[in-house]
């Protein structure tokens, strides 16, 4: 189920980001914990009297070269276009501005839930500064202190309390849902347009009904499919859409939708930083996963090319090494036909149950073949594995004792159960736990 999202928008040094991190905190995924990575970062999870929730900061999407109103307007439109419930952050320091009255009048229309903090109240002599506030039209404001962590409680409480009624998915559990994700201009909706037109596709009249995203329902072999639209590609238009910040976060909301994740990228212009971010977010989500290499036709050729550019994929790739990788062009149709087999493969190993008397069989083999090396004289034993999960395939290995099983050790036995029962397209997960 997709979590709420919760939007914070206002003009620059009002202190959004300053709040941004006092919400979402400590919590940085794998992908993030890098250096440079965190400074700019924009997307996070946060978490109220138990209600989970995503927190953009849209002050962090720079929209290029527009004019200081005209980026505040789009970030607002973004909050509006991605959000269930708004965070509108002023400067209690300073009254209301005529930019304040700008987005203020933008989110006033868009009749979505917003909450008014008025920031940098920092002792409560100020409070009474916060009146003039009300004059923008969204009711009670909410005097705040990003920098000394005052009046966050009782904002974050009217925040959770204008969440939507909890959404599930409308779609049945066999449907196999998917999404393309990847730098703007690599080829995402008009690869979603081929896929679409392809001749055995039977595409369903009815769209999809989530709010945020226009998904697009088919048939084909028998089998459902919905593709979860990522970055607006069915109804493009808007500046923002083609910044990579605003990928990021579209492909983040439609990775959690989807069981099998395409990883889009140009065979043009090569792989860049970017392409192994987004795919980073589709390793950790724990999808099934795709690299589709577009605009193939577009790319000079000889009988070398493609395993070069392959070569090139596994080596900055690494995590993703369990992942096909499908050439294709979406404008000439080359090779599409391949696409949607591959899909059909990688959500089925994806939700694959393998036999608990056959998987102790592979691994007590390839442990009595490879065993653990000793660590400072104590030896990893390995008694017994079994599937806890599917989505993606998950095994518990109880063993002596789960500090000795090391990082190599699991690759070693995670490639030794997916060469046993071909699991490609799917990461898998093992869990070590101590025998009783
Ligand atoms: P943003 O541009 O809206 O993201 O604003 P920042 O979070 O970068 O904050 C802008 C400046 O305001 C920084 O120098 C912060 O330290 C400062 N600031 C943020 N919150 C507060 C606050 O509650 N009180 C005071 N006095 N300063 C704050
Ligand atoms: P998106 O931003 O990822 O959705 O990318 P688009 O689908 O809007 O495509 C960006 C540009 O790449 C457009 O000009 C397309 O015509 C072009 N394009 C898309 N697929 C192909 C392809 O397979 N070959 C070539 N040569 N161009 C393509």
């Amino acid at each position: 189920m997709a979590l709420p999202t919760v939007a914070i928008v206002g003009r620059p040094n009002v202190g959004k980001s300053t709040i941004f991190n006092r919400i979402v905190g400590e919590r940085v995924s794998i992908v993030e914990d890098e250096p440079g990575v965190t400074r700019d970062r924009i997307y996070g999870t946060g978490e109220w009297l138990t209600n989970e929730f995503h927190l953009i900061d849209t002050g962090g999407i720079d929209i290029g070269d527009a004019p200081f109103l005209e980026e505040i307007r789009q970030q607002a439109e973004i909050a509006i276009e991605e959000a269930d419930v708004i965070i509108f952050i002023v400067n209690g320091r300073e009254g209301v501005t005529t930019a304040d009255e700008e987005v203020g009048k933008i989110l006033f229309r868009s009749k979505k839930p917003v909450v008014l903090a008025v920031n940098k109240v920092d002792n409560p002599e100020m409070r009474a500064d916060i009146y003039e506030f009300y004059s923008l039209g969204f009711g009670e404001p909410f005097p705040i202190s990003g920098s000394h962590g005052l009046g966050l409680g009782d904002m974050l409480d009217e925040v959770v309390n204008k969440f939507p009624e909890k959404k599930s998915e409308p779609y049945e559990e066999d449907v196999v849902k998917f999404c393309l994700i990847g730098r703007p201009n690599v080829g995402k909706s008009s690869l979603v347009n081929a896929l679409l037109g392809e001749e055995r596709v039977i595409v369903s009249p009815v769209a999809g009904t989530t709010r945020d995203a226009i998904d697009s329902v088919y048939r084909y072999d028998g089998q459902d499919y919905v593709i979860i639209d990522t970055a607006g590609m069915r109804k493009k238009g808007k500046v923002y859409e083609k910044t990579e910040k605003y990928s990021v976060l579209r492909a983040l909301k439609a990775i959690e939708r989807s069981d099998v994740v395409l990883v889009v990228l140009d065979g043009e212009e090569g792989i860049r930083e970017q392409d192994k971010r987004i795919a980073g977010y589709a390793h950790d989500a724990g999808r099934a996963i795709i690299i589709v290499v577009n605009k193939w036709d577009a790319v000079e050729k000889d009988e070398k090319t493609m395993r070069k550019f392959e070569q090139e994929i596994r080596d900055q790739f690494q995590f993703l090494d369990y992942a096909p990788i499908v050439f294709l062009s979406a404008k000439t149709r080359q090779r599409l036909g391949t696409l949607l087999p591959a899909i059909q493969m990688v959500s089925e190993n994806h939700s694959m149950r393998v036999q608990s008397s056959v998987l102790n069989e592979v691994i007590l083999d390839a442990v009595s073949m490879n065993p653990a090396p000793s660590d400072k004289g104590r030896k990893l034993k390995v008694y017994y594995a079994t599937q806890v999960a599917v989505k993606p395939p998950t095994f518990v290995v109880f063993v002596n004792d789960p500090e000795l099983m090391h990082f190599s050790y699991e690759r070693f036995l995670q490639n030794t159960i997916r060469q046993a029962f071909t699991f490609e397209g799917t990461p898998l997960k093992i869990i070590a736990r101590k025998r009783k």
